[in-house]
């Protein structure tokens, strides 16, 4: 194998960056005596739901125990059906079977691979509690529309903001139109710290306070205690993250900007490149772009030193076993629009530290390979 010239990831090149704050942010925590729910957490949760615009945040240990929880708190169980899509991480269907309430897919819009709002409301029966927007690879949902489909029928809207920490729409911010959002820091997110960790916003106080309790063996003061959980944000995790925090929209920014060097570049191809809806803010977590040749581009691409990976090449309602014990809808027609694009997603590097020489480099390999794939005669690249 070649060595590796373009890495997926830029984790440590981000954290050689700050080094010197981040260390003695760790310091500072260890010094103090205090490790699980003290001071630095509170700070970073004020801080997080300032800069998402909502009224609270509670950190919590991952974005998958946020999601749950949320449903947990809003009173989402058995004999519930919860409408999401199937082409996500897998922890958004795993979030609504830990509740053991039933998953109800709809497919993808195919340009942005986002959930086909035009397909929820054949979707929704009486037994429909709430849908589950995921704000995949960094763009927004529709949520305005979302929001009228969820009144209209009188659900709960839950948004899977994992990937989209900063994203926003032509009019609409993550949190404005839905009951809860859950996000996640897990390294890889575009607000992540060196481990797990996630959190929930919300408007409510009474689901925040409810959620405060749940995470932390339902427990509000010392000794009382209703069933709950143990989900807590470490306070290491926390100063990590409050001093990434302000860093976020320049990142965001960098992202972008590589992602619009990977467009200029790409453009006349074969690849079908991400689809940026006019007047969103994409915050890329992702560069997805689609090929049918996608195994063949990854090797060809791997053997140059870069590495590409899969987002998600097995969709949820597709992998081994599925639905398993758990309760699933999948509808008559299958998802074929989801299936299509698992089949052909190659996420190519891309991280704020990424430079647009490496980008450079990508992007002559890709159009090297693409050269010898001869011309499909359906893009016009010739
Ligand atoms: C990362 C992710 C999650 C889960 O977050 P964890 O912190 O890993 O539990 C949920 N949904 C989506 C779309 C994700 O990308």
């Amino acid at each position: 194998m070649a060595d590796v010239k373009v890495p997926f990831y830029g984790h440590v090149k981000q954290y050689l960056n700050l080094k010197k704050e981040i260390d003695s942010a760790i310091e500072q925590v260890l010094m103090s005596g205090t490790y699980v729910m003290g001071p630095t957490l509170a700070k970073f949760e004020q801080e997080c739901a300032e800069y998402m615009g909502v009224k609270r945040a509670v950190g919590l240990n991952s974005g998958t125990d946020a999601l749950w929880l949320l449903m947990e708190a809003y009173g989402i169980g058995p004999g519930d059906e919860v409408i999401t899509t199937s082409n996500t991480f897998f922890a958004t269907a795993e979030a609504v079977w830990i509740r053991g309430a039933t998953c109800v897919f709809v497919d993808i819009d195919p340009r942005t691979c986002n959930m086909d709002l035009d397909q929820v409301e054949a979707a929704i029966t009486p037994r429909t509690k709430a849908i589950i927007p995921v704000h995949l690879y960094g763009q927004m949902v529709n949520m305005k529309r979302v929001a009228e489909i969820a009144k209209k029928h009188n659900l709960l809207v839950i948004e899977d903001c994992a990937q989209a920490m900063g994203a926003a729409g032509p009019d609409f911010r993550v949190g404005q139109y839905s009951d809860g959002v859950g996000i996640s820091f897990i390294t890889a997110k575009n607000l992540g710290t060196f481990g797990d960790s996630g959190a929930i916003l919300t408007n409510r106080d009474d689901i925040a306070d409810k959620i405060l309790r749940l995470r932390n063996h339902g427990s509000s003061k010392r000794s009382v205690h209703s069933p709950g959980w143990n989900s807590r944000l470490d306070e290491i995790h926390a100063a990590i993250l409050r001093v990434k925090l302000p860093h976020l929209d320049e990142w965001n920014d960098l992202r972008r900007a590589r992602a619009k060097d990977y467009a200029e570049l790409l453009k006349g191809t074969s690849l079908q490149l991400p689809y940026e809806e006019p007047g969103y803010r994409h915050i890329y977590h992702l560069y997805v772009i689609e090929h049918d040749k996608r195994d063949d581009l990854q090797a060809y691409l791997k053997d140059k030193g870069i590495i590409a990976l899969t987002n998600y090449p097995i969709a949820i309602h597709q992998q081994e076993g599925f639905p398993w014990d758990r309760k699933a809808v999948v509808p008559k027609g299958g998802l074929p629009h989801t299936e299509r694009s698992a089949a052909r997603v190659l996420s190519l590097p891309l991280y704020p530290e990424l430079t647009r020489a490496e980008v450079e480099y990508v992007a002559a390999a890709i159009k090297e390979w693409d050269k010898q794939q001869g011309c499909c005669g359906c893009c016009g690249c010739k």
